[in-house]
């Protein structure tokens, strides 16, 4: 019999009780002892769920109030010492100081989770960094599932994916060479679970999937020799294929190994070439990544086959945490009953292992029924016409070389641009949102709720890009925005318009601490049956004689933050998408729009983990964005903005995206992410952020002039631009008009100097 898993549970509960809790109690809302409550509540639930859905094994240790790394980094007390916190568990308030920052110390650094929306506490090394067994919540929670009579798996982050995912804060040292010192640790803890009675451990090692330096690879014989005595151990993997690794994985001295078979099918026959007797094999059958019902069919014959070879040493599973996708599908009562009849989330995943489960043990005939159901709707799928969209098809047949550029070269579009904006040396401009005020938020959800009309709606929306524009004339910025108060969501927004995309209710998926997001479902062909931005920006337009910038989202974007299509190439779906904003920037230009902005900050973190896939990822996401820009003549301006990035290895790219304006995120790097852009010799206009939006404080003129002397040195001055970081719409009105004012002070400055 094959024994069920999970990987991971989504945490933030059902109607995102966690995130309400942890924000009524950094509001001070709520009692210490009422979040750990509902923490409780939250944990036992899911576990039961699991549970009643046929998981053999369930996960304990993927529950966390902020991140499961942070959890790891709090276990095993290697707690930056810049925090002051001593070798006493740190307990929740501190834990959130390390998440969230406190008066003296800015908060841990945050980046994503391989290529997933996740965000993770960056663990922080140092040379001297030692560790010790620095928290008891494993331990706990393990008593808790105990207590509730669960067969118990607890998930711990791997030592060397934990180290690889930190940052040495020390120069020339390699944190690897921390591994001696952490590997005591993790014997301890697995000693202690020992104690408790576990009998598995699920280490997470996806580090395995990247591109890994042999002295990492060789740092895995070292670490699993060291923690072969405890309970028996779980590696798992994730995400991507690890048949390189293969060899390496199966002479481990561990009791089993979980692969993906959902992103890298393939690898399956790698693993079970030769694959030891001493070790059970734990399949991920069913897609933790996205929304998709499984072809349980195929599921099934791959199991077959792996259990012909495997006998009881097969286990099956989701192939990684399902903290990737959103809960549960039945709470979409809105949605198109045939779209939903094709999706499944969390405990619907686990309804589809639940039938691989019994189709194991009792034969395909027992499941024939079930099989069946689910191979209609696929069927069902496959030929629907809310998915096929010959005229799409058609229109990308016909693309030319001369669709992907724009007419002229960039220096022969620059001076025609220039002089049609009237810009001065050192324009300023803004990142496009402005703040998401109480009265713009409560407008939404009253107008959601059916409580205002759309009328009344939209009068609020006008009035708040009046204001954002008046304000604006008043800042003496150079090119204005109309400052996105209509948008929930720079994602959503479009989604909810374009043909071929599907929006949910309550499809939340955790992206950070208490931040979730509601990814849309990108089902079929795309298209854009009608303008979706061009009234907002011309009735902004109408209220100054100064330029305003349209604001759309880019393809590659729309594509990245989206569950996408997994019936064609992730190419064709952005080419789709392209083609759609590329009807809309046409509608801009001839409503007399002078410069469209096209934000891609997905651009970096859509890159594919390992490097021999980055070009071929590079090469078409480029041309989405060309395709979605190039349609305009000479002096319409296109401007694009990306977030925080290690540019260094995508300038190329960035470059061939010839947008005329690029606005990037540097601040925070005190502009040297800029050199980058000089060594490559960036040809076209920079935007460098000079002011950190992250952050409520207000920085002063003479910094910011600091920062744009520093950009000069960097970028010839008639290329620069001058910018906050990002949008402002998480920020207060006061806050931004002090800064702002401050921003085009230096400007003016920096101007006088030149
Ligand atoms: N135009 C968007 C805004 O200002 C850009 C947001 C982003 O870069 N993530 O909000
Ligand atoms: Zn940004």
């Amino acid at each position: 019999m094959a024994v069920t898993h999970s990987l991971g549970f989504p945490r933030i509960g059902a109607r995102r009780e966690l995130k309400q809790a942890l924000e009524a109690y950094w509001t001070g809302k709520i009692g210490l002892s009422d979040l750990t409550e509902i923490g409780r509540q939250l944990r036992e639930r899911h576990w039961t769920l699991q549970r009643r859905a046929g998981i053999d094994l369930v996960p304990v240790g993927d529950f966390a109030y902020y991140d499961q790394m942070l959890n790891m980094t709090v276990l095993l007390g290697a707690v930056p010492e810049r925090f002051g916190i001593g070798h006493e568990p740190p307990g929740l308030d501190r834990y959130f100081e390390l998440a969230r920052g406190n008066q003296d110390q800015p908060a841990m650094e945050m980046t994503k989770w391989f290529d997933t929306n996740y965000h993770y506490i960056v663990p922080e090394f140092r040379r001297d960094t030692v560790f010790h067994l620095g928290a008891e919540w494993l331990f706990e929670e393990v008593g808790e599932a105990k207590a509730l009579g669960l067969n118990v798996k607890p998930v711990l982050i791997g030592p060397l994916t934990y180290l690889f995912l930190g940052k040495a804060k020390d120069e020339g040292f390699d944190r690897l060479e921390l591994l001696p010192r952490l590997l005591p640790v993790y014997a301890q803890i697995l000693g202690r679970l020992e104690e408790q009675g576990v009998a598995w451990v699920q280490m997470d090692e996806p580090a395995l999937v990247l591109d890994l330096p042999a002295d990492w690879l060789a740092g895995y014989r070292e670490a699993y020799r060291t923690l072969a005595s405890g309970p028996k151990i779980l590696l798992a993997t994730y995400f991507e294929s690890a048949a390189d690794r293969a060899e390496l994985m199966k002479t481990l001295p561990v009791s089993g190994l979980h692969i993906d078979a959902v992103a890298a099918p393939e690898q399956v026959s790698d693993f079970l070439d030769g694959y030891p007797s001493d070790k059970i094999l734990s399949l991920g059958l069913i897609d933790g990544r996205n929304v998709w019902r499984t072809d349980l069919g195929r599921a099934l014959a791959l199991a077959e086959t792996a259990r012909a070879a495997l006998g009881e040493r097969l286990w099956i599973a989701p192939s990684c945490s399902l903290l990737h996708v959103p809960l549960d599908l039945e709470a979409e009562s809105e949605l198109d009953p045939e779209i939903k009849s094709w999706l499944a989330f969390a405990v619907q995943k686990l309804e589809e292992l639940a039938i691989l489960d019994k189709g194991l043990r009792l034969g395909v005939e027992a499941v024939r029924s079930e099989l069946e159901t689910q191979a209609r709707a696929l069927r069902e799928r496959a030929t629907s016409p809310k998915i096929h969209n010959p005229a799409v098809a058609a229109r990308l047949e016909k693309l030319t070389e001369a669709d992907f550029r724009r007419y002229s070269p960039f220096p022969e579009r620059i001076p025609l641009q220039r002089e049609r904006l009237r810009l001065p040396l050192f324009p300023t401009t803004t990142i496009g949102s402005f703040p998401q005020t109480p009265d713009i938020r409560k407008a939404r959800a009253d107008y959601r709720k059916g409580e205002r009309s759309e009328a009344q709606y939209r009068e609020i929306m006008r009035k708040a890009i009046r204001e954002a524009v008046r304000k604006q004339e008043a800042l003496g910025l150079d090119l204005l925005v109309h400052g996105e108060a209509e948008r929930n969501d720079m994602v959503e927004y479009f989604a909810e318009q374009l043909e071929g995309f599907a929006v949910t209710r309550q499809g939340w998926v955790q992206s950070y601490g208490s931040r979730c997001v509601k990814p849309p479902i990108i089902v079929g062909d795309v298209s854009r049956p009608k303008p979706m931005t061009v009234e907002w920006i011309a009735y902004a337009q109408r209220q100054t004689r100064k330029p305003v910038k349209g604001m759309l989202t880019g393809p590659v974007t729309m594509l990245q933050w989206s569950f996408v299509r997994d019936d064609q190439p992730r190419a064709v779906t952005a080419f789709q998408i392209a083609l759609a904003i590329r009807d809309e920037v046409g509608d801009l230009e001839q409503a007399g729009v002078a410069a469209i902005q096209i934000d891609e900050p997905a651009i970096r973190e859509g890159l594919p983990l390992k490097r021999r896939d980055w070009d071929d990822y590079l090469d078409w996401a480029v041309k989405a964005f060309r395709l979605a820009s190039s349609g305009v003549g000479d002096d319409t301006q296109i401007h694009t903005h990306m977030c925080y990035s290690e540019f260094g290895d995508i300038l190329p790219a960035i470059t061939d995206m010839d947008a005329d304006v690029i606005t990037i995120e540097t601040s925070r790097s005190g502009m040297d992410l800029l050199a980058a852009f000089r060594e490559f010799r960036y040809p076209n206009d920079i935007g460098p952020g000079v002011y950190d939006i992250h952050s409520p404080r207000v920085p002063n003129k003479e910094e910011m002039l600091r920062l744009l002397q520093k950009a000069c040195e960097a970028i010839s001055p008639e290329r620069l631009w001058v910018n906050p970081d990002c949008g402002l719409k998480t920020r207060g009105w006061p806050e931004v008009e002090q800064a702002l004012a401050n921003m085009v002070e230096a400007a003016k400055m920096l101007r006088q100097r030149w």
